[in-house]
This record gives C-alpha cells, structure tokens and sequence, in this order.
C-alpha cells in the first residue's frame, strides 16, 4: 500500500536531525524539571527524597534517576493536586475513563490543547490525511479524551470532521455511505463491528463506500486483526496510541504502518524490564514508562502507563527521524498469569485469526478449580462456517486447540459458538473474565 511520501505537518520539526531532536528533548527535560521542582511540592519532596535537584540532569540518560509516577499517584492526587498551572489558565478537563478505579481529572492551558492538537495533525498529515477528507470520528466525546482529540486533529489539518461519537451503528453507517467518508476513527473493534452491522444492511464496506483509512487504538489488537480489516472492508487499519492521563490520542503509524511516531518534542519514551526496571535496548519487549515534556497544567514525568512495547530509533522511510514505538502487545494489569504463564489476550486474538472459521469475537474466562487454573476461549464461528455436523465441528476445536496450545504454552479449552453470540463492544472490547479469587 501507499509508497508515495505523504506531505509533512511540520517539516522542520518532523525531518530534524536525530541529534538536534536530542538537544532539543534535553533542554526541554532540564526545563520541565526545574518548573516541578520550583512549583511542585509533591514533585519537590519526591526529588529530596531520591537526593535530587534539577542539577543533576546533565543528559538524557539522567532520566533514570526521577522517580516514577504510577496511576496510583494520580488517583491519590485526585482532583487536581498534581496542577501545575494557576486555575484561571485551565480551559479544559478531562476524565480517564476510569476502568481499573477511580477516574483521573486531567486539567489542559490553551498551549496544551494546542500542542495535543498539533501532535496528532502531524500524524494525521503522516497516514496522507488532508483537506480533502471527510474524517467520521466514532470515538466516544465528552470526558473521554477520544471523540474531541481526534476532532480538533482533523479540523486542524483542514479535513471536514463528522461527530459522530459511538452507538446508533446503522446511522453511522448510512453517514458513512451518503457523506463519503473517507477516514474513520474508532477501536478496532468496533470497527468489525459495523462492517458486520453494514453486510446485515446489504452494504460492502469495501465495494459500496469511500472508507479507506482506519485510525484504530484504545484497545490491545494484533496484526491477524489488522490483516483481516484490511482484507475484508478494504480499510488501511493505522495503529494509534495516546492516553487520557497523556492529553489524548496523540500519536499513530504514518502511511508506511512500520510502528508508531513518538515526536520526540512532545515526549520521552523508556522501555524498562518489567521485573529489574532496567533500561532495556532498541527492539526489547519491555514495560513503557512515558515523560511528557511540554504539558503545563498536568505534567507528568517517568510515568508508568502499564502498557508492554518496544522502541525503534531507526529513521523511517518516510524520511521522519522521531523514535517509533512498536505495536502494544498488552498491559501489564491486563496480563492473564494462568499455571505460571503470562497470556496476552492479544496474543490469544492472533492465535485465533490464524483459523479462516473463526470470526471477529472472543472471550476468555478463567476459573480456578481446586488449585488448578483453567481457561476456557469461547469462540465465535463465521456464519459460513457454522454446521450442525459435530464432527465437523470438533475437527475445528480441536485445531483452535492445538494452535492456541502452541502459541501460549498453557492448554485452554476451546467452546465454539453461534455467530452474533458474544457480547459487543462500542468502545473497549472487554476480553477477559477472571473469576479467580486470587
Ligand atoms: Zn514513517
């Protein structure tokens, strides 16, 4: 797909060379720290604690010695201890959305939203956006970061926004259809959800509409599904990641879907071991901690957004020389530990997308019984693919069984199900069900 280079936002920026980029991210980490270290009583005393002073930050590498920043931190300084900005200077709030405890308030100054703003244009330019699209954005709007993050993005770079937000499936698709969408922003799931709602409707996806770029994120997928979207509706799936403790959706691939841009002026990007929270290399698997080098009313320095990733530091051949990050594999409190194995889910989707019987939806539930662990995947067939021969139905299981086996390392029961069965999502798909009493 796509080996054109597409325009840049902000050429200057975007094509700097790698060691101005690091100049530029060190003098804006000795400012950040100096500004908490001045006005932060929190991050002050957490700097004596470690012996610290914003003098002690002579290179990047320095980093490591600031301590980290958890969601337990945040939620401790609800709502808005951790502001750095006077309250006449915030113009927006947000809320995280809150799934693993109470939510998170995050507070934006106008130069915040601006620099939230202009980081996912320069995305949205990357993947060939521009003023001729016409972007549905069907992520959630209000308190979550989402809906509006990617609608200033796409107004900023000229395109026409349509609001949609999530629910209402038919009408989205019908806007889809008479308005021409061309891109579409929404979890990954969803978006295999409406192409299934649009062939109930008697409409292609791929043969009957425009959309051909999908801006996917929010939730753990693999590559099996990016395969399969792109197969099936004809939609170019480009990973995007950003957090609401972040700003927002901030960053995605560019047309070249080799792993996501981090600009390098808006933020900095650790992979730590998971168990040590030593540095790991280039291309190592490991857990990312995120410094945000330009926020004013929320900063958030060496913060440990719990997601599992690897960085690339090689330029992009798209000519962008910022660090990308690979696709994330999971969450470390997402990560399943059944018999003494961590399972991803999103290492149990790409298990299952490699059958052709199996369709867009599972789950995984985990029991323990005496002392055992069990997992069980329920898995929806394709409607073509459902028979009422058992011992077809069996040879099936029997082979999602083998290869599940092998990709894990831990056997799981496999109960083939019904099309249409399992319960769906509108914005994060909910995968897991652990009923343990751990
Ligand atoms: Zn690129």
């Amino acid at each position: 797909m796509g080996k054109e280079t597409s325009p840049c936002w902000n050429p200057k920026i975007e094509m700097m060379p790698k060691k101005d980029l690091e100049s530029l991210q060190l003098k804006l980490l000795r400012s950040l720290v100096s500004r908490v270290y001045d006005s932060s009583s929190y991050y002050r005393q957490r700097m004596e604690a470690s012996n610290l002073t914003p003098d002690d930050i002579h290179g990047l590498k320095d980093i490591i010695k600031l301590p980290f920043m958890t969601k337990k931190d945040l939620r401790d300084n609800y709502p808005d201890k951790f502001f750095l900005a006077p309250k006449r200077d915030i113009v927006r709030y947000h809320a995280s959305s809150g799934t693993t405890g109470k939510a998170t308030i995050v507070g934006y100054t106008r130069n915040d939203i601006d620099a939230w703003t202009e980081s996912l244009a320069r995305s949205l330019t990357s993947i060939g956006l521009g003023a001729d699209d016409v972007i549905q954005v069907s992520n959630t709007y209000g308190l979550f970061t989402g809906g509006l993050g990617f609608h200033y993005a796409a107004e900023r770079i000229g395109a026409a926004v349509i609001p949609a937000s999530t629910g209402n499936t038919q009408r989205q698709i019908e806007l889809i259809k008479d308005l021409g969408v061309t891109a579409l922003a929404a979890t990954p799931s969803y978006l295999m959800y409406l192409g299934e709602i649009a062939e109930k409707m008697g409409i292609s996806i791929k043969n009957d509409t425009v959309l051909r770029t999908g801006l996917l994120g929010a939730e753990p997928w693999s590559e099996g599904m990016r395969d399969r979207i792109q197969n099936w509706l004809g939609v170019k799936g480009i990973n995007c990641f950003g957090a609401s403790e972040l700003a927002g959706p901030l960053w995605s691939e560019c047309s070249y879907q080799k792993g996501i841009h981090i600009w390098g002026d808006f933020a900095y990007f650790e992979v730590l071991d998971t168990k040590t929270h030593e540095p790991l290399g280039l291309g190592e698997k490991g857990e990312l901690v995120i410094t945000m080098l330009q926020k004013e009313a929320f900063p958030l320095i060496r913060y440990r957004i719990g997601d599992i990733t690897s960085m690339d530091d090689e330029k992009c051949e798209c000519g962008r020389t910022h660090p990308r990050m690979a696709r994330i594999t999971g969450r470390v409190d997402d990560m399943l530990i059944v018999r003494g194995i961590n399972i991803f889910p999103s290492q149990v989707e790409y298990s299952l997308l490699t059958n052709p019987e199996v369709g867009n939806e599972f789950q995984i539930i985990v029991e323990r019984k005496s002392a055992l662990d069990s997992m069980m995947v329920k898995v929806e067939l394709k409607p073509e693919a459902f028979t009422d021969s058992i011992a077809e139905l069996n040879k099936v299981r029997e082979r999602i069984e083998h290869k599940l086996r092998s990709t894990l390392n831990v056997s799981a029961c496999v109960e083939l199900v019904q099309p249409g069965t399992l319960p769906r999502f509108e914005g994060k798909a909910k995968r897991v069900v652990d009923n343990r009493k751990l």
